[in-house]
């Protein structure tokens, strides 16, 4: 028996943009239902570290323009400059906003909201670091998370938890509902709505070395593009630069915004080299090529692929009160003391830019001319809006996914009002139930572990910072392969309860489709733009690719596309920092 509920409005994911759109849904008195495959309270939000970027102007002059000329510059160029726009206004009414519902934040001493210095952040267009950051110690993601919780249950939003989502319902280029698994008791329920959105989060964990938690998985990227929505930008992956060595655990680019600096094995603070300007707050595409630089030329420590953060001279008082969590994580982690001791670490694979294609309104867009898919939405790091562009700055994500979040809650509400429920296609959850069934049937098939191994390997190797064809026509080969064996992966585990080896299978086949779309769309981009850095190619391009990527799947395989970029006052220009 598969259980139906009917809900006027669905919103897949706990996280920050899930639950600040939840929360606007509420607020109009819309039937709302949040499905989590997580509690909400452990989505990945809440491990974000260092900051959310509103140009408050609490300890030092700024203006929301000068956020977006370095949201327009930092990513490139490949950003739309009209939803720039609206993440850079509203980034600061968003911030106070949550000041409002609770969140405890760092003060000044006269009691404003505190802020910090953070890569490509700058005053007056680039002239100097400038304090953008607000900032909750090092748990900003953690407050946001818990406080928007907590408004979320005292406005009865209706929580489905531990659900794990397989299967978006859409007919006639109408969404009607999605398909999940209940984790508790291997059921199949179906959920019919007027409007879904996805906030499922990033992709992370296609590679190897991820700052990203075990669940980021891409699950809504992947489903939708199996329900012909094309991804866009996937070409565009960002590797922070400072992930624990071998580990790949962040340490927040606050480090470095409270006066850290990195080092390599002759103590030289060799970002002083390659951004004189802004030097180690430089954006995040440049500081990472520049330690794999460095280890090239024979500079890594001890001959190593690695360097140094150096915290030691901010002592003891900065580092314990402003960076808590970090300090704990290399006490447990490494056995070592950032306030004494140079910290090894190495990029860590940590931003998904490209996703599910929306308009400034979080409405989902499936085509090269922008046609909205009516009643399907998308908002935080599984969406492309795109502001991010081709290299995201820090503090934009959590601005972006509030922003577009409680965005996407209002548009869902207004359209709620207006519309009736579409009806279901009959037997809506036959596809899920047949994808599910052929898992557990293959019962001696190859462990999805392995195969999880394998492709993460390759995408590390083959598709991270630096790229050529050759590594990618490598990477393209062994996904093939991968797929190939994926069809005979197996679940062994043949109870109803909490089946991990069940849903670690289905995540695998996500990101599986996604690593696919990601290394299409990074072959046929000849140029180098942010993250996306071709040593063949490796100048940027603005006559040939100043454009989006949009990568559809077809039944042959992936099938490129593009759209124009929205440019706006901030014409291209050469990225110097
Ligand atoms: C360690 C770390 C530190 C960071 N620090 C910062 C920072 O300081 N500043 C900043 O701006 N950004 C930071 N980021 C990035 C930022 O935190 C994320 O991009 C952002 O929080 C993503 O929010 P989200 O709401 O889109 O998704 P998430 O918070 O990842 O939530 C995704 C939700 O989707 C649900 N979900 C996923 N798949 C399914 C499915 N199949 N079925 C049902 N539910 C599903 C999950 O349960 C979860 O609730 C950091 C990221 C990391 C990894």
């Amino acid at each position: 028996m598969t259980q139906t509920f009917r809900v006027d409005a669905i919103v897949v994911g706990g996280g920050g943009a899930g639950l600040y759109a939840a929360l606007a849904l509420a607020r109009e008195n819309i039937p709302t239902a949040v499905i989590s495959k997580l509690y909400p309270t452990r989505s990945h939000t809440g491990a974000a570290q260092g900051g959310i970027g509103a140009a408050l102007g609490n300890t030092e002059p700024d203006d929301p323009e000068w956020h977006m000329f370095d949201t327009v510059k930092g990513p490139d160029y490949l950003a739309d400059q009209d939803a720039v726009e609206v993440l850079c206004n509203e980034a600061v009414d968003t911030v106070i906003e949550l000041e409002h519902l609770g969140l405890p934040f760092n003060r000044t001493p006269d009691g404003k909201i505190d802020q910090r210095r953070f890569g490509g952040h700058t005053r007056e267009h680039g002239k100097a670091p400038v304090k953008r950051a607000c900032y909750s110690a090092d748990r900003t993601g953690h407050m946001i998370l818990q406080t928007l919780y907590q408004q979320c249950i005292k406005h009865d939003v209706k929580f489905f938890d531990e659900t794990h989502v397989v299967d978006l319902l859409i007919e006639d280029k109408v969404c009607r509902g999605v398909v999940a698994l209940n984790c508790a008791t291997g059921e199949i329920c179906v959920f019919h709505a007027k409007a879904v959105l996805f906030a499922t989060g990033g992709s992370g964990r296609m590679f190897k070395i991820t700052s990203n938690a075990h669940a980021m998985t891409g699950d809504g990227m992947a489903i939708a593009l199996r329900r012909g929505v094309p991804l866009e930008d996937m070409e565009f992956f960002q590797f922070h630069p400072t992930g624990i060595y071998k580990m790949g655990i962040l340490l927040t680019e606050a480090c470095r915004g409270e006066g850290g600096v990195l080092r390599n094995k002759d103590g030289e603070p060799f970002m002083e080299r390659y951004a004189p300007n802004i030097k180690d707050l430089a954006p995040r595409d440049i500081v990472s090529r520049c330690i794999y630089e460095e280890v090239r030329q024979g500079r890594g420590i001890g001959g190593k692929d690695y360097v140094h953060l150096d915290l030691t001279h901010l002592g003891a008082e900065v580092v314990e009160k402003k960076l808590p969590d970090i300090t704990d994580f290399v006490r447990t982690y490494m056995g070592l003391d950032p306030v004494r001791d140079l910290i090894p670490i190495q990029p860590t694979a940590h931003y998904a830019m490209g996703g599910i294609p929306t308009n400034k309104n979080s409405e989902v867009v499936h085509d090269e001319k922008n046609t909205v898919l009516k009643g399907f939405y998308a908002a935080g790091e599984c969406a492309c809006v795109s502001v991010h562009g081709g290299n995201r700055l820090g503090t934009n994500s959590l601005v972006d996914i509030l922003v577009f979040g409680r965005r996407a809650g209002v548009r869902m509400a207004d359209y709620c009002r207006r519309s009736d429920f579409a009806p279901l296609p009959p037997e809506p959850e036959s596809a899920a139930r047949a994808g599910i069934s052929r898992l557990a049937s293959n019962s001696d098939g190859e462990n999805a572990a392995a195969l999880r191994r394998d492709l993460q390997s390759a995408m590390m190797d083959h598709c991270g910072v630096f790229r050529t064809e050759e590594l990618l026509v490598k990477a393209q080969r062994s996904i093939q392969g991968f797929k190939e064996r994926y069809r005979s992966v197996g679940v062994s585990d043949k109870s109803q309860v909490f089946n991990t080896d069940l849903l670690e299978a289905l995540e695998l086949g996500n990101l599986l489709d996604l690593a696919e779309v990601t290394v299409a769309s990074a072959l046929a981009r000849k140029e180098s733009r942010g993250a996306h850095y071709r040593e063949d190619f490796p100048k940027r391009d603005d006559k040939n690719w100043l454009k989006h990527t949009l990568a559809f799947r077809t039944e042959k395989g992936v099938r490129l596309s593009s759209k124009p970029v929205a440019l706006g006052r901030f014409q291209p220009q050469e990225r110097k920092y």
